[in-house]
């Protein structure tokens, strides 16, 4: 029994703390541990066969939540100097207290407090603190610590995970981590499931090509979609053939309604609609709901579009992706919280891909207000097609380079690579070069152990 793990923490700030070691070492790596509140401690301690890990408190000494996670806390500063443990280099990111990482005889002291840094990224605390918004009133990714300091591009808790794993082990740990694997997870909100919607919207449709856009190949390529009878926006064959090529379900998240004019570009009940979903159920893909605009901070609304949704299923709606990705960290969470949702995949900012959380896999949420831990997952999205044209603007082979780069952080880690590819990002001049990134998504690595 010399080989349990126990972490000792200090008796302020019980719940978060508690949540965060539930995340990093049950829900991350899978170990067993039990933990021990004292009163005559004030930094954190992870102990196994004799050995500890001292952790140096340095944010958790105040129970006023609120107080305690305020603009004024968010450090003026941010290290991303890596550190060196059992013989081997690790990225690391010091949010609050120093990089430093020491061997002594009983263990290790690491004065780089991960708790703190590991909440500040999973909670996502600085959005509820920093006011600023973008047009449609989403916390932008330049506000972010993450963006300012350059480390949105690096799942920062993953790579404190595996320190703590690297330690552990040198201690003699003889429990097995979890066992994971890179997986693509393809995920597709459905906006517009169609571009015409009958004779006369084809007409239109060519009528502003010509008059508005003075745009040739666009007219072509409208006109080889009406001579072939298909719809550009009806890619959902293809989307599902790529991710049966690679031996995965793709997601499909629906609209249910709305109140805006970004919302209501369709009705469930449509045939073209109820058509779409039957070919998708047929193919056992998944159909998830894509709360409308306004649902982000409306209960009431979001909780009925779950309903319309599960009617026209016939289903339980498990998953959810909020359309533009609108987002309260406030709010969202605990309105899902409240359906039969199991897994939100919003976070990821519209303006830059990465990791919003600092993870690449899911966990379960908290929930700042109430302060507990939530039975609601976020599955975080890492990146989104139309940020890579849209926001940042990249050319073909700058977005290859872009995907390629987050896919191997998330390989690093075997983590969830999950992105977001609409059915109408495909057949119009602008998408037809981003084909190549529409495939690349895919890309699988070689297991190494075959
Ligand atoms: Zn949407």
């Amino acid at each position: 029994m010399s080989n349990r793990i126990v972490i000792t923490i200090p008796t302020v700030n019980v719940p978060e703390v508690e949540y965060v070691f539930h995340c990093l070492m049950t829900e991350f790596l899978g170990l067993q541990y039990d933990i021990v509140v004292s009163d005559v401690v004030c930094d954190f301690s992870i102990t196994c066969n004799s050995k500890s890990l001292n952790i140096t408190n340095v944010f958790f000494r105040d129970d006023k939540l609120d107080q305690l996670c305020s603009v004024s806390n968010i450090p003026p500063h941010v290290s991303l100097i890596e550190v060196e443990c059992e013989e081997t280099i690790f990225p690391q990111v010091t949010i609050f207290g120093k990089p430093n990482l020491t061997i002594k005889e009983e263990g290790y002291i690491w004065e780089n407090d991960i708790v703190a840094a590991s909440f500040y990224m999973l909670t996502r605390w600085e959005e509820k603190v920093i006011l600023d918004r973008d047009d449609h009133n989403r916390f932008p990714a330049k506000e972010s610590l993450a963006y300012k300091y350059q480390f949105l591009n690096r799942p920062i808790v993953n790579e404190y995970v595996e320190i703590i794993y690297q330690i552990l082990k040198s201690f003699g740990l003889d429990q097995e981590r979890k066992n994971r694997q890179y997986t693509t997870v393809a995920t597709h909100d459905v906006d517009r499931p169609y571009l015409w919607s009958s004779g006369l919207g084809k007409a239109k449709s060519m009528a502003a090509s010509l008059l508005i856009r003075r745009d040739k190949e666009e007219i072509k390529l409208r006109a080889r979609n009406i001579s072939a009878g298909t719809d550009p926006f009806d890619t959902f064959d293809r989307l599902m053939d790529m991710s049966e090529s690679i031996g995965e379900k793709a997601h499909f998240f629906f609209m249910a309604g709305g109140d805006t004019e970004f919302d209501n570009y369709y009705q469930l009940a449509e045939e073209v609609v109820i058509n779409l979903i039957k070919k998708i159920k047929d193919r056992n893909h998944l159909i998830g709901i894509h709360p409308s605009y306004n649902t982000y901070s409306d209960s009431k609304m979001l909780l009925s579009e779950i309903d319309t949704l599960k009617d026209s299923i016939g289903t339980e709606v498990i998953s959810s992706r909020q359309h533009y990705l609108r987002f309260d960290v406030s709010n969202t969470w605990n309105i899902l919280e409240q359906s039969t949702v199991k897994w939100d995949s919003t976070l990821c900012y519209a303006d830059a891909a990465g990791f919003r959380s600092g993870i690449c896999y899911s966990y379960p949420v908290y929930d700042l207000n109430e302060r507990k831990q939530l039975a609601l997952l976020e599955k975080p999205l890492i990146v989104m097609d139309t940020t890579l044209l849209m926001y940042e603007k990249l050319e073909t082979e700058q977005a290859l380079n872009r995907v390629e780069k987050l896919q191997n952080e998330v390989n690093r880690y075997k983590g969830e690579f999950v992105f977001l590819w609409h059915n109408s990002s495909f057949n119009s001049q602008e998408w037809l070069e981003y084909g190549e990134v529409y495939k690349s998504m895919y890309r699988q690595f070689e297991d190494p152990l075959n």
